[in-house]
């Protein structure tokens, strides 16, 4: 974990060692559990017991294993404590940590250490920093967590990447072309080219290419909900809009559940950097900053549910509502906060799907910037959205080709990145003109093909990696029939006479926010805004429940 100089830089932070006065706050919060030599306080893949704080003897700390080359992290002696992001929400441990000589230690579990970031202001804000940034460092060091083994760039190998890293978790890619250990592994384990990729998780389990859920549930990320229990309020998507509301709802006391399909972060996950988010002058990557708002909703006690899928919305039996996953499993709440967002919409190009997941893509972040390095790529679009990209790409590769349908970007842009922009050398913009072919085989785009929309000239140009951000289209199809009412484009819509408050649906107890809603400001700002805003309207609503709806369901069955 010493290889970073940023990490290096903040040692102290990431690896604060307690005093007897800290100490003292910290044992009302946990109980104290002896370990003899060369026992295991934590075990890689295994669910540790919680944040350990070593009070006398050393602890090694040490990363991969199993698969890959053990590497010593840190020793920790008394006053040190072993634990990362992931005892913070019960995820299973990314490292060892073993006893060396016996051990005394006091033990806080993940439910009292959140209960320490809440009541221990300022010691809860030292060990928080330290989490993340051991989190960071584990993320940098690429040495723990599952290795995926396959052929660099191929469609699958980075849609896992791409999901591992939008939801922080520490991973590692051998390229089966061309790294020795990816041989020696393949052929220990008797896997034939053609079965590519395959995943090697920490607990020792092989994936062979597997969905983003039976991985998501093979290390630990995502666990089975509990059908019995009601919650306060179920909040569907983990974009700005759903974090905030989380943060809001939790650290206000509500039994709180996000559910999300895709990874934390939503559309502002995929953001290279956002610039106009109030507090950060020098922007932020949507990533890092949703991170935060991911750790901070987890760290009030929000559950979060990573990848599951709102199928359906019914009635609860006992409860108001029943949310149905896409995997057999159902969640049971009293009330509903849809966040759910809205995706990139596609062109009706013919063959677009043969190129889709290596060569044209709906984000633009470190992994897709790799693939297209030093090329000539296009890009379609003209909203904010595209000119990060662009501003982004423009940094490595060759040259971007900015395809416009309109007659200029000051319409549908801000300024600010209309200038950036016209300061690029390496970027071209076309305006009004279209995308009117795509040529290539074996899924590997070779030339694409656009026209002026005036003239009608049409051009080839040979170029291998296409982004498209061209407008969104609401998440809402898994609410047919729900009997929510939506407008034309299928945003959904609040506000009515009848619902009383602005946030509120069609049907009572179920609150839209963010860009899902019908008329709302295409924002991080305004989703957070509005997720800030709805838990004043939840507490309202389930405060009514509990004086006029008890008939229809008791609040939180915990
Ligand atoms: C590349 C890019 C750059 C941007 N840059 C900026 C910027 O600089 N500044 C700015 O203010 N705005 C920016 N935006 C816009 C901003 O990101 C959005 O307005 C904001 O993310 C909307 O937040 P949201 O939470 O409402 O929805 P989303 O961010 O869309 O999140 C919705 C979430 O719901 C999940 N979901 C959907 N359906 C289901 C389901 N059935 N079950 C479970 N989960 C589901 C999705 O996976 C997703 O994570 C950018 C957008 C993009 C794409």
């Amino acid at each position: 974990m010493s290889a970073s100089p940023i990490i290096e830089a903040r040692r102290e932070q990431m690896f604060p060692v307690l005093d007897e006065h800290d100490i003292a706050h910290l044992k009302r919060f946990g109980e104290l559990r002896p370990y003899e030599t060369g026992a295991y306080l934590m075990k890689t893949g295994e669910i540790a017991p919680g944040l350990i704080v070593i009070l006398a003897g050393k602890v090694q700390v040490s990363q991969g294993g199993g698969y890959s080359p053990r590497q010593d992290v840190i020793q920790h002696g008394p006053g040190s404590f072993t634990g990362e992001l992931a005892q913070l929400s019960d995820r299973p441990s990314l490292v060892d940590s073993v006893a060396m000589e016996p051990v005394d230690a006091l033990v806080i579990p993940p439910r009292r250490l959140r209960d320490v970031m809440v009541q221990e202001a300022s010691l809860g804000e030292r060990l928080m920093r330290a989490l993340i940034l051991r989190r960071v460092g584990l993320l940098r060091a690429g040495e723990t967590g599952p290795i995926i083994i396959g052929s660099s760039g191929s469609a699958d190998v980075l849609r896992l990447e791409v999901f591992l890293t939008r939801n922080g978790h520490p991973h590692k890619t051998l390229d089966s072309r061309i790294d020795s250990c990816a041989q020696t592994l393949l052929e220990r384990f008797h896997v034939a080219t053609e079965q590519l990729p395959i995943v090697l998780c920490p607990g020792g389990q092989i994936l062979h290419n597997p969905g983003e859920s039976e991985l998501a549930r093979c290390i630990g990320l995502v666990r089975k909900i509990d059908p019995d229990r009601i919650y306060d309020t179920v909040i569907v998507g983990a974009g700005p809009a759903g974090l905030a509301a989380a943060v809001y709802a939790a650290s206000e006391g509500l039994s709180t559940l996000v559910l999300d399909c895709r990874s934390f972060g939503g559309q502002a996950g995929a953001s290279s950097r956002i610039e106009n988010y109030l507090g950060f002058p020098t922007g932020i990557t949507g990533l890092a900053l949703m991170a935060r708002a991911y750790n901070q909703a987890q760290k009030f006690g929000a559950e979060i549910a990573i990848p599951d899928e709102a199928s359906k919305l019914g009635d609860g039996e006992g409860a108001r509502f029943l949310v149905s996953l896409g995997d057999g499993e159902h969640v049971r709440a009293n009330s509903l906060v849809v966040a759910s967002g809205a995706r990139y919409r596609r062109p009706s190009i013919d063959n677009l799907s043969e190129f889709e997941g290596t060569c044209v893509h709906y984000w633009a972040s470190a992994i897709e910037s790799r693939l297209c390095a030093g090329q000539e790529v296009a890009l379609v679009g003209a909203g904010n959205s595209a000119g990060q990209a662009v501003v982004y790409l423009a940094q490595h590769v060759k040259k971007v080709w900015m395809i416009v349908r309109g007659p200029n970007l000051e319409a549908t842009m801000s300024q600010y990145l209309v200038e950036r922009i016209r300061g690029l050398r390496n970027v071209e913009v076309l305006v009004r003109t279209e995308i009117c072919g795509l040529e290539g085989e074996a899924n590997t785009l070779a030339n694409v093909r656009w026209k002026n929309r005036d003239t009608g000239a049409e051009s080839t140009h040979a170029i291998g990696h296409l982004f498209l951000f061209i407008g969104a289209e609401p998440n809402t199809d898994w609410l047919a029939g729900s009997g929510i009412a939506r407008d034309a484009k299928g945003f959904i819509v609040t506000g009515s006479e009848e619902a009383h408050h602005a946030l509120a649906t069609s049907r009572k107890g179920v609150f839209a926010i963010g860009d899902v809603r019908a008329g709302s400001v295409k924002r991080v700002a305004a989703a957070v805004g509005e997720g800030a805003q709805v838990v004043a309207a939840l507490h309202a609503y389930l405060a009514d429940m509990r004086v006029n709806g008890a008939a229809e369901g008791k609040v939180d069955g915990r």
